[in-house]
């Protein structure tokens, strides 16, 4: 692969990520570098547009936190994508230019920045007098931070069966903000949540595609709502990447970003669960190519569909 901009050397932090935007930028004057709103603590959630085409493809990374990983993931795809389409080649029998004219891809590459800042301690981040209350007492285990940096999970946060969530949550003890499973005080409580709805309502996508890691499983569903269509696709996505298309269990089947999606609008949303590792752990920056190379013929499957 030509990855000569999205190197995966560092830990995949939201300055690195706004840097190497910057450099793709320059190099593949294809886009603008646009924000969907901010943070909680006023960063920029930064979205791009690849593809003119009339059908709108969304994909989103690092609702998580310590899910770093998919944001380096997509970025990496972004970079093989516009070298792609600027070089004028195929893809697997794929010619990119028509993909390119067939389908618009609006990518949100981190969902969660101050909590991706917090689990790679960012030292702006963990200076910050408001939200230490919250985390300090997490220290020691800030890689495994989830949340956002009021320690709500993100997606747990969407109004798809919310107070579901709040339950099942509550039974396994979690009842106040922390590193992870606290679905907030209320629905669309958080900063991010609402913007990634507002930004999901304007723009009226035909797919959705949020990356989580890990398991190496594909999520098309919400509850008994099913659109088959999403199967087939679902189908396809699983044959190109070897990862399993199954349904979530009752207890991680609410308030997360894909459920709110295929409740409101009953077209295809999937959460892909990338790699495997230690569990509850962020996956190893050395394991970036091999994920990345299970997951690359997915985004092209998704692009055709969509
Ligand atoms: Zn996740």
């Amino acid at each position: 692969m030509n990855n000569n901009i999205v190197k995966t050397d560092k830990n995949y932090t939201y300055d690195i990520l706004k840097n190497d935007l910057q450099f793709l930028n320059y190099e593949y004057p294809l886009f603008k570098i646009n924000s969907i709103g901010k943070s909680t603590l006023n960063e920029n959630i930064i979205y791009i547009k690849l593809g003119e085409g009339n059908r709108k493809l969304f994909i989103n990374a690092s609702h998580h936190a310590n899910e770093w990983m998919t944001s380096l993931i997509t970025m990496m795809f972004i970079e093989k994508y516009l070298y792609l389409y600027k070089n004028k080649k195929n893809y697997k029998g794929r010619n990119i230019e028509e993909l390119w004219n067939r389908t618009s891809i609006y990518i949100v590459p981190m969902v969660n920045p101050d909590g991706v800042g917090l689990c790679l301690k960012d030292k702006k981040i963990l200076t910050n007098e408001l939200y230490k209350n919250i985390w300090e007492k997490y220290i020691n285990n800030l890689e495994d931070w989830k949340a956002n940096i009021r320690g709500v999970d993100l997606n747990l946060n969407y109004p798809a069966g919310w107070d579901e969530a709040v339950k099942n949550k509550a039974k396994k003890g979690v009842i106040s903000p922390g590193p992870r499973d606290y679905p907030g005080p209320n629905a669309i409580s958080e900063m991010e949540t609402k913007n990634i709805i507002n930004f999901t309502n304007i723009f009226n996508f035909d797919m959705t595609i949020s990356l989580h890691s890990q398991g190496q499983e594909i999520y098309w569903s919400y509850l008994n709502k099913k659109v088959e269509k999403a199967y087939e696709i679902g189908q396809k996505m699983e044959k190109v990447s070897g990862y399993f298309l199954t349904e979530p269990n009752y207890y991680s089947s609410f308030a997360g970003y894909k459920d709110w999606f295929i409740d409101k609008y009953g077209k295809p949303s999937y959460t892909i669960e990338i790699g495997k590792g230690e569990e509850g752990k962020s996956l190893p920056l050395e394991k970036a190519e091999e994920i990345y190379n299970e997951l690359e013929e997915i985004f092209f499957v998704a692009i055709e569909e969509c």
